[in-house]
């Protein structure tokens, strides 16, 4: 059998490695850490830093595909990965979607809806910047930011040193707030023969800019600007030439789809697709980076609720449980800290 490369041992990780199990393929994990979620179904783990490259050569060199959990790996770590295997999705990808800057920069030149950004390299960048874009923006690290973290909200224009403080003074972006109804995400896959397929888009609830829910159908306003959302995602894809499961997060305006942000991977807001539709994001993620065909996106029931359990809300799993509608995933973590993604549990709608 062949053996299939991850980055990153998280609750992603473990989720993939399920899948690629489940087609017969091994998982070996490279993590900086000494295991985590996905070491209980992955026979193989490396522990070793992102930056460290002859480890990642040795990785690389061990496995027949490389793909990965998490996209902020160093580039020049990305390129000793490419010299020593087929890294998917590839380098490009991860170049573009690790960097707030990049990423926006790359949607709008597609044709893409943004909010008004500018780079901020200093607090005089960010002065200038809140002069042309206005004083109720976010301000976000560049690079590494995720669960809303690394962002500081901006309300007038003497919150810039505040600010700019807040996220540690480095490279960032001002984005203007956009007013906006309500959240989804456009999660498709790619084949290897270029072949995209897409998934409903479920609306996604934020609290505390952690994901909270992920719902599918996700309703007339979402419905009416997948079509345009799609287009964007499908030209991201296309010009990066994308192999397995891209999503893109936007919010529906009245201006229509605006795109916030793109990951290179699998996708909380997805999770509902492990029972709700007739192909996981798992498992269509192993069988696009494996070179194999492409299951069926669609539906497997009415609609389908993903919830997260964060932090304490991890403990009523009996209650869960008593709904025979609901389906948990609890990611093996003991330490249940706040804000931390415990597990999930998807309920179908049938
Ligand atoms: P994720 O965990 O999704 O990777 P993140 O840390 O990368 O989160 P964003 O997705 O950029 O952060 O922002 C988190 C949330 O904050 C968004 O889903 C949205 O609710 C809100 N938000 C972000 N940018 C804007 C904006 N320009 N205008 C209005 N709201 C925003
Ligand atoms: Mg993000
Ligand atoms: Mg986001």
């Amino acid at each position: 059998g062949s053996t299939i490369g991850i980055l990153g041992g998280g609750q992603l990780g473990r989720m993939i490695a399920i899948a690629a199990a489940q087609l017969g393929y091994r998982t070996h994990i490279y993590a900086p850490e000494d295991g985590g979620p996905a070491a209980d179904v992955s026979p193989c783990w490396t522990q070793g830093a992102y930056e460290d490259a002859a480890a990642l050569a040795a990785f690389a060199d061990a496995v027949d595909v490389v793909t990965y959990e998490f996209e902020n790996i160093d580039p020049s770590a990305v390129d000793v990965l490419a010299d020593h295997g087929l890294v998917r999705p590839g380098a490009q990808a991860l170049r573009v979607a690790q960097d707030r800057l990049a990423e926006k920069r790359f949607a709008s030149g597609l044709g893409g809806l943004t909010a008004p950004f500018a780079p901020v390299e200093s607090l005089s960048d960010l002065e200038s910047a809140i002069a042309r874009i206005g004083g109720r923006a976010i301000l976000k690290t560049n690079r590494m930011g995720y669960d809303g973290k690394g962002q500081a909200r901006l309300g007038r224009p003497g919150d810039a040193a505040t600010a700019w403080d807040a996220i540690g003074r480095q490279s960032a972006i001002l984005e203007g707030f956009v007013t906006f109804e309500e959240e989804f995400s456009v999660i498709l896959v790619r084949g290897v023969d270029g072949q995209v397929r897409f998934w409903d888009s479920a609306a996604n609830v934020h609290v505390d800019g952690i994901l909270a829910t992920s719902t599918v159908p996700a309703g007339p306003l979402i419905e009416g600007q997948v079509e345009q959302a799609r287009a964007l995602a499908r030209k991201v894809a296309d010009a990066l030439d994308y192999v397995g499961v891209l999503t893109l997060e936007f919010f529906a305006s009245a201006a229509g789809p605006v795109f916030n942000e793109m990951a290179p991977r699998v996708h909380n807001s997805g999770h509902w697709t492990i029972e709700g539709a007739l192909t996981s994001q798992f498992e269509n993620h192993v069988r696009a980076i494996c070179g194999l065909p492409l299951g069926d996106t669609g539906l497997a029931a009415g609609g389908a609720q993903m919830r997260n359990l964060i932090g304490a809300d991890a403990h009523d799993w009996q209650a869960i449980l008593s709904d025979p509608a609901n389906h948990l995933h609890l990611y093996g973590k003991h330490e249940a800290r706040p804000g931390r993604k415990m597990g999930h549990v998807t309920r179908l709608i049938l």
